[in-house]
């Protein structure tokens, strides 16, 4: 959520503080900056609510601005709404100190009445501003001058979570960067080096780069990076290198993102799985998943956030269904406060992109402390959330840069599928054969959805159909409910039609009520034995008016006669459906959104990696 980079060399900054902050839109932002410390000793501060564009305009208005370092912010508000003056970078004290953040300053409140009656003036309602003047207050008040230890000062101060890019004009070549429970790498390259969200925004210039951790901090100038502990320690850090190729975070010819990501499915599904299939077993040797773990767990706990809950609501169904061990998904938000059950030998399963969401984080610090044993599956290297979970399976899906997931959320379901297999292996409910013939389904995953995409055309065609209608209903039983969810999630937050996914059988008891003439009610069928009691709630709203998309598993036996449309799925294990049927109403809320004319990849109000609770 929102983005940070900062420059430091020898070129113009203000053109490579642009492209990083572009290379970050994804992320989610309302509002964008810069700061930059001119050759002739200004500090100037750009910024403006609304796009990079906007942004863009008001500098090239600013005319020549002639500054090798700066740091650069899209914000997603918090604290006070979206508006220039409450857009970063801010400045503390006097001027001399801008300062970009993002996160939450907890005691902000605080923090500015106590420097209010210091006399310092807020020209804004952020959280973000205390923490500008008070570096500024330390600064002018601190004995040895050194920026580094007023930084390590202030953030002994504040309470919340936050990643920090702090300039100064004391050292106009120098970005002090600090982190905690928010992502911040900095990126190493030769004379220049930068800090950033993400590795998208430094990728164009470097691939090397160190990760900076909770309650470090960090000097970066041209030539050097230093880095100290929460106690003011230099400490050494691993230099990483990039593994991904920038095309890989580029449209390659799409539109857009969203369908490019829809498209590279069956690749992702396939690095998730092919790495972890082993002459005929699913093996994991990376992340101390054993058999004596799984055999032994009372309970497996899913947590997730959006799409990864539920992918996990899918895992919940597909684990109880194989492994015969009770297993709740649960809404991270939530599981923290309610008071959850957790056994010591429980498993906990952790899901999240981009490994930083901040409610799926505290869920997990939480079962970990309660004993638990936590399996991360994220699709960011080295995130937070990969990094403290006691083990880590990534999904390979590659960078995803469209806020709404699709490929990211395929990968999730792939990684669900290899733990219940291998949970019910190792707890004597698949025999070798049966698991063998579980780690061919798998193997055959990626082909059956490659096929699936083939209802493109058709879903393109649907969408012109259908994208003028006010409210959307989901309807689906066991798996296909789960798979409704986020079919309608999918829909919902990027053409901003509403829609609800429900459990076919509920929607008499109540939702009913507001079928008319024309509602879409999107149906799913993928499991043999419920097909004819779907027929039914099929029925049950044609009768009153809806038009009905089916979408079919290639068994479907029932009656379509009352159905407008049918979508019919490849053939594929009932238990591994999920990860079909999603694909051609990934592809229907595409071109839906695609027809309104909505800014498919980045919708409005999200962001792609939430890392406020
Ligand atoms: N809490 C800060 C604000 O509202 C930072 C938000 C962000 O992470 O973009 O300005």
């Amino acid at each position: 959520m929102c983005g940070i980079v900062g420059f430091t060399g020898r070129e113009n900054a203000l053109p490579i503080l642009i492209k990083g902050l572009h290379a970050l839109e994804y992320r989610g932002y309302d509002s964008a900056g810069i700061a930059a410390i001119t050759k002739e000793g200004e500090l100037r501060v750009i910024k403006t609510r609304g796009r990079i564009e906007a942004l863009e305009k008001k500098v090239l208005a600013a005319g020549d601005i002639d500054c090798t370092c700066g740091i650069g912010h899209t914000r997603w508000a918090t604290h006070g709404e979206p508006s220039d003056a409450n857009s970063h970078p801010h400045l503390g004290g006097d001027g001399k100190i801008a300062v970009v953040h993002n996160g939450i300053i907890e005691n902000y409140l605080e923090l500015r009445e106590h420097l209010t009656a210091r006399g310092y003036v807020f020209h804004s309602e952020t959280d973000t501003e205390t923490v500008a003047h008070l570096i500024a207050d330390l600064h002018k008040n601190s004995t040895d001058g050194d920026i580094v230890r007023t930084v390590l000062r202030a953030i002994h101060r504040v309470r919340g979570s936050y990643a920090l890019g702090v300039v100064s004009l004391d050292r106009p070549d120098e970005i002090i960067a600090a982190r905690r429970d928010n992502p911040l790498v900095i990126g190493l390259g030769e004379g220049e080096n930068m800090i950033a969200s993400d590795i998208t925004a430094i990728i164009r210039r470097t691939r090397k780069y160190i990760i900076l951790d909770d309650n470090e901090v960090a000097v970066v100038r041209p030539d050097e990076v230093i880095v100290y502990n929460n106690f003011g320690e230099r400490i050494e850090k691993e230099v990483r290198t990039v593994t991904w190729d920038l095309s890989a975070a580029e449209k390659g010819g799409y539109e857009h993102f969203m369908i490019k990501e829809i498209m590279e499915q069956p690749r992702a599904i396939s690095d998730t799985i092919r790495p972890r299939l082993k002459d005929g077993e699913i093996v994991f040797e990376e992340n101390g998943l054993t058999d004596d773990r799984m055999a032994n767990a009372k309970h497996v706990h899913i947590i997730g956030c959006g799409s990864a809950l539920h992918a996990g609501i899918v895992g919940q169904r597909v684990i109880e269904s194989l492994c015969r061990v009770r297993c709740t998904a649960r809404v991270a938000s939530e599981f923290r406060y309610e008071n959850p059950i957790i056994e010591p030998d429980d498993l906990c399963i952790v899901i999240s992109q981009s490994g930083e969401t901040a409610d799926t984080l505290a869920a997990m610090r939480q079962a970990k402390a309660a004993g638990a044993f936590t399996v991360a599956i994220v699709n960011v290297v080295s995130s937070t959330i990969a990094r403290e979970a006691d083990g880590v399976l990534y999904t390979w899906a590659g960078p995803e840069i469209s806020v709404a997931t699709t490929k990211a959320y395929s990968a999730q379901l792939s990684a669900l599928y290899l733990i219940a297999g291998r949970l019910a292996f190792a707890r004597g409910l698949m025999d070798a054969e049966q698991h063998k013939a579980f780690c061919a389904s798998l193997a055959a995953l990626p082909d059956l959805v490659q096929k699936t995409l083939e209802c493109k055309e058709q879903m393109q065609f649907l969408a012109t159909r259908y994208n003028n209608r006010a409210s959307v209903f989901f309807l689906g039983r066991g798996l296909d409910y789960a798979a409704a969810m986020e079919a309608s999630l999918k829909l919902k937050e990027i053409s901003y039609i509403h829609s609800e996914a429900y459990a076919a059988g509920e929607l008499k008891h109540g939702t009913i009520s507001l079928i008319e003439d024309g509602t879409l009610v999107v149906a799913l069928a993928t499991q043999h034995e419920l097909y004819e009691k779907t027929v039914s709630n099929i029925r049950e709203v044609t009768s009153r008016g809806a038009e009905v998309i089916l979408i079919a598993g290639a068994d479907f036996t029932g009656d379509e006669s009352a159905c407008r449309y049918v979508v019919r799925l490849p053939e594929c294990p009932a238990i591994l459906s999920a990860s079909l049927s999603i694909v051609p109403l990934q592809l229907l809320a595409y071109y839906i959104a695609v027809e309104r004319s909505c800014d498919v990849d980045k919708p409005r109000n999200l962001a792609k990696s939430v890392t406020v609770e």
